[in-house]
């Protein structure tokens, strides 16, 4: 009976497995097909100062992705789906390609928008090209260096390769700002901290949840505060949705704030009327 029962589960297992495969695939095709049907946009996520929460320091780039037959597919479905083929290198120039216009459009309209962020996968800086392919499409739209920055995670950095760390010295060399993302969730030497040219660091949501709370939470939040300060790194905490986690932050000298509590990602046009407000 024992025997049959772990029969069937395998089976439902493999099947699971199989259909789970099966969804993998069907999506892969259908986010190929979004590259060129126009289901991929941005959302700008703004950034403000922990000190004045209504002083809009920055904005993150957030891919979205709606489907003409599934809906939303949220990108922590998608990501992990492109970085497995070669999609998720023409998802990153899409992105690229899609923020310069916006900023174009914007200093166009007279406005002059803070330095937007933009996510970039670990294949993106371990293929070569990234930054020089950067820098082609900033002069297609006449963005200067300073207006962006680059985000990127622990992961990036683990395999220890020439190619990403050539690529992150060209990006810096060229004028974009470089900062971990999700600091703290993966694995990286703090060696790191003192070995590249980093602008910033990102508190993960997953911290920020537990202040006011959690004391492991806090712990980890206060050290990467100080280090950011020893280091001179700007910190944003991300995920931040109650007062009370804002008041910490302030409390411990968290630089910029970007969470629900302030405002939402917005789409382009919102983002750009925040601007003329601001
Ligand atoms: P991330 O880069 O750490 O982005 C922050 C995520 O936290 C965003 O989710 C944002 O909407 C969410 N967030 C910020 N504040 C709050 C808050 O107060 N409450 C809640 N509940 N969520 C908050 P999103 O847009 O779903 O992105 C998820 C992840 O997908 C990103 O994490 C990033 O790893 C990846 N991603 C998004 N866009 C891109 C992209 O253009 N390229 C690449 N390679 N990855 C991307
Ligand atoms: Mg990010
Ligand atoms: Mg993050
Ligand atoms: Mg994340």
């Amino acid at each position: 009976r024992a025997k049959e029962e772990g029969r069937n589960r395998l089976r439902l297992y493999k099947s699971e497995l199989h259909q789970q495969l099966l969804d993998d695939s069907a999506l892969e095709e259908a986010l190929r097909r979004a590259l060129s049907n126009g289901e991929l946009r941005l959302l700008y996520h703004p950034q403000f100062d922990a000190n004045d929460p209504k002083r809009l320091l920055g904005a993150e780039a957030l891919l979205r992705w709606d489907n003409r037959e599934k809906g939303p597919i949220s990108p922590e479905r998608f990501i992990p789906i492109a970085e497995r083929s070669d999609l998720i290198t023409e998802l990153g120039w899409r992105v690229q390609e899609l923020m310069c216009k916006d900023i174009h459009e914007w200093q166009t309209a007279g406005l002059k928008p803070p330095v937007i962020s933009f996510n970039a996968s670990p294949k993106a800086f371990r293929e070569g090209k990234f930054a020089s392919r950067l820098r082609e499409i900033m002069a297609r739209y006449g963005i200067s260096p300073g207006q962006l920055q680059v985000e990127f995670t622990e992961g990036t950095l683990t395999e220890h390769s020439d190619t990403v760390y050539q690529e992150i010295r060209e990006l810096h060399e060229g004028g974009i700002e470089l900062a971990i993302d999700d600091f703290g969730t993966g694995y990286s030497c703090l060696v790191n901290l003192k070995r590249l040219p980093l602008a910033e660091l990102k508190i993960d949501k997953i911290f920020v949840d537990g202040l006011g709370k959690n004391d492991h939470d806090e712990a980890i939040a206060r050290a990467t505060l100080s280090m950011a300060q020893a280091f001179g790194l700007r910190t944003v905490a991300e995920g931040v949705e109650t007062q009370s986690q804002l008041a910490w932050l302030q409390a411990h000298g968290c630089n910029r704030i970007q969470g629900f509590l302030l405002a939402y990602p917005l789409e382009t046009e919102a983002f750009q009327s925040m601007l003329q407000s601001a």
